[in-house]
């Protein structure tokens, strides 16, 4: 039920207002609300959440990569608050590639 073409949502996310629009609340609040009855773990570390320590709907795939997938309800998971931060965080920090593309230390011998 995009409203929005793939183009319009990475404006959306730069501009930090994709979180405001109406599609993008109407969507979270359906994944909270499901996710709640159903008695869902966090996506992440599939722990209880924790509904009183503000959890948060996160995008599986994240929406800067897939635009087109950012109001995707199946691209929806509630995760614990801390979580959703660390992902974040973790986003940050690059894996450094070695020069045949894979990451440094791969097969690398114990
Ligand atoms: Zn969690």
């Amino acid at each position: 039920m995009s409203t929005y073409t793939p183009q319009q949502i990475a404006q959306l996310l730069q501009r930090r207002e994709f979180y405001q629009t109406y599609p993008w609340k109407q969507q979270s609040k359906k994944c909270r609300i499901n996710w709640k009855r159903a008695n869902k773990p966090c996506g992440l570390c599939g722990k209880p959440i924790d509904w009183q320590a503000r959890p948060i709907c996160d995008h599986i795939v994240p929406a800067k990569e897939a635009p087109h997938l950012a109001l995707e309800y199946s691209n929806l998971q509630m995760v614990c608050h801390g979580c959703n931060t660390r992902k974040a965080l973790a986003k940050e920090v690059e894996t450094p590639t070695g020069l045949d593309g894979f990451p440094a230390g791969w097969g690398t011998p114990e």
